[in-house]
């Protein structure tokens, strides 16, 4: 993180004041809590991008913690690819864990406690069962006007309170019929205040601890417990969890008074939660339930299509780790709701890879031209990146016949067409000055073949008497050259928001037109290329081996979007 002024937002500032008021017991920490449900998306991405940000900052840690409180759809598989992104994002987990894996947390872990520390509420007179349905329930809750209504079981005494818990426990009773509320506040402005259910029944089996509960803690029990029991000194959150915070603080609370807090560098760690705004991107979802479903009725091809705005999915289209961190700086930490256009990512992607990228030449949509006074074969050397000299060269074939983009002849050239065109003379990248002479076209009037002759004193690209030649186009040569597949994609909707006529609806704003496949050529060092090598194809825009010869685009050369 730099020094800026953009970067020294409120939560940097509010941890620097804890440090130096000595409230951290000489280590920050904090943590990433996702719940593994399914693959980490752009959103996610920005809340790693803070939490390992904020701890690596100011030389602490962070914690990877599964929250896997909630058992119906979590998976090892989607906890593995969770670890596997956020490694890829350039930030790893540290601290003890609680599995053996430095840094590593499972919420489920920590079930035991949250049982013994619900029980101990109960012991205190400070949770009681209720079983009132849910309807019930939520009608007493009532709305923030108007105090609610206590339910009838508030006041059953604790003795008769750990027997039904501990019935609730063993299975004796149905999902719903019971569960355990917190003893707070039915009259409190903020209803989830107003004695929330923190534990409720439910008869699935949890991905890693099968079927030894029946009851589950709720996010607003379990999130404190797990924050305060693994010493976490900053929980960072998103917005929507502000209205939950009193909450947050009154377990902490709780645990404090049972004597729960550790204590560090003679301090007692008090976690505290803090939120900032989510990222919000346009022409696009992120909620996982969403992308499942586009994965599950087979929209995209999976969680890792170039099309998704997850980690796994950027990362094959081309991005960067640097340029998704590059950009969940720029948007910035704030507590305003915005939304982000994803030209910016684009931006920092086109930035990063500009610089970096290997240059080669590809042709998209071939045709071929033959240059009909040249004889034999001859090499041409050109940069691998004119912005980075350590680069180097490579050196290509170049033969009689080569292949050149479809869109860079036209047989009757527009007005400042200064590419190929009869009559007309084009410089090829690297190779030499060439003169079109005219072309063979097949019955329904499609170019097939494109002759000309090359200057023999242009060798390398310039006429020797000087004379200016205004294009240049790349080409691949025929004879070395190696067919490739290419896969452009385009933005996933069309909608700006697609979800503005409901969750029900967003797939009616597909875009059609989200992926071309098309066939072409590329010069023969790429049949080397490895999945993750990413280059820039001269004039046509950055793509990312995906395969021997499958090229994703990542994006293209130019966009007139500039950062405000
Ligand atoms: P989704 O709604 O996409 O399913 P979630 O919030 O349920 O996401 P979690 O796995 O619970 O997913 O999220 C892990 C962490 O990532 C949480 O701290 C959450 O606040 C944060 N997070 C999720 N979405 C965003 C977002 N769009 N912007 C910033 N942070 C986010
Ligand atoms: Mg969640």
């Amino acid at each position: 993180m730099n020094e800026s002024d953009t970067s020294r937002h409120f939560l940097r500032q509010w941890i620097e004041k804890d440090v130096a008021d000595g409230r951290t017991g000489g280590k920050v920490v904090t943590r990433f809590p996702p719940e593994p449900n399914g693959y980490i998306h752009i959103g996610h991405a920005k809340a790693v991008c803070v939490d390992f940000g904020m701890a690596e900052l100011f030389g602490g840690e962070c914690h990877l913690r599964m929250d896997d409180t909630n058992p119906t759809k979590e998976s090892d598989e989607y906890a593995e690819n969770i670890k596997r992104d956020i490694r890829w994002l350039g930030f790893q987990w540290s601290g003890e864990g609680d599995a053996g894996e430095p840094g590593f947390y499972n919420a489920s872990n920590m079930f035991e406690r949250m049982y013994e520390i619900a029980e101990e509420l109960i012991r205190r007179g400070q949770a009681y069962c209720c079983n009132l349905t849910q309807e019930q329930w939520k009608e007493h809750r009532g709305v923030p006007e108007k105090p609610g209504v206590p339910s009838p079981s508030r006041d059953t005494p604790p003795e008769r309170n750990l027997n039904i818990f501990r019935e609730m426990r063993d299975g004796k009773y149905a999902d719903g019929e019971w569960c355990l509320r917190a003893k707070i506040d039915m009259a409190s402005p903020n209803i989830h205040f107003r004695d929330p259910v923190i534990y409720r029944i439910r008869h699935v089996s949890h991905y890693h601890l099968g079927d030894r509960w029946c009851v589950y803690p709720m996010y607003d029990f379990a999130h404190p417990i797990e924050d305060a029991l693994e010493g976490v000194t900053h929980s960072m959150c998103t917005l929507e969890f502000e209205v939950h915070r009193p909450l947050y603080d009154w377990v902490v609370d709780r645990m404090d008074e049972q004597g729960l807090l550790p204590v560090r560098g003679g301090v007692k760690i008090r976690t505290q939660q803090r939120e900032f705004a989510r990222l919000n991107l346009t022409y696009t979802v992120m909620s996982k339930r969403l992308l499942l479903q586009m994965v599950n009725e087979k929209v995209v091809d999976g969680w890792d299509d170039p099309r998704m705005p997850t980690v796994c999915g950027m990362r094959r289209r081309g991005y960067t780790p640097g340029a998704i961190r590059e950009f969940c700086e720029r948007i910035g930490v704030s507590k305003v709701e915005s939304e982000s256009d994803p030209a910016l990512l684009e931006w920092c992607v086109r930035e990063e890879l500009n610089r970096t990228a290997t240059r080669r030449m590809a042709v998209l949509d071939p045709v071929k031209v033959v240059i009909d006074n040249f004889t034999g074969t001859r090499e041409v050397e050109l940069p691998n990146n004119p912005m980075d000299e350590a680069a180097g060269t490579r050196r290509l074939p170049f033969g009689r016949e080569i292949w050149i983009d479809r869109a860079d002849f036209m047989e009757v050239p527009e007005k400042k067409f200064f590419r190929m065109a009869p009559g007309q003379e084009v410089r090829l990248r690297g190779a030499c000055i060439f003169r079109c002479t005219g072309c063979a076209k097949d019955d329904s009037g499609a170019v097939v073949e494109i002759h000309g002759v090359w200057d023999e004193n242009s060798w390398g690209g310039n006429a020797a008497d000087g004379r200016k030649v205004k294009g240049t186009i790349h080409w691949v040569d025929c004879a070395t050259g190696a067919p490739a597949e290419f896969r452009l994609y385009d933005r996933l909707f069309l909608e700006k928001d697609p979800l503005k006529d409901g969750s029900e609806n967003f797939l009616k704003h597909l875009n059609p037109d989200s992926l071309k496949t098309v066939r072409g050529c590329v010069e023969p060092a790429l049949a080397a290329a490895a999945a993750g090598d990413r280059f820039q194809f001269e004039r046509t825009g950055y793509f990312v081996c995906d395969g021997k010869l499958v090229f994703n685009r990542t994006c293209s050369l130019k966009d007139s979007y500039k950062p405000a």
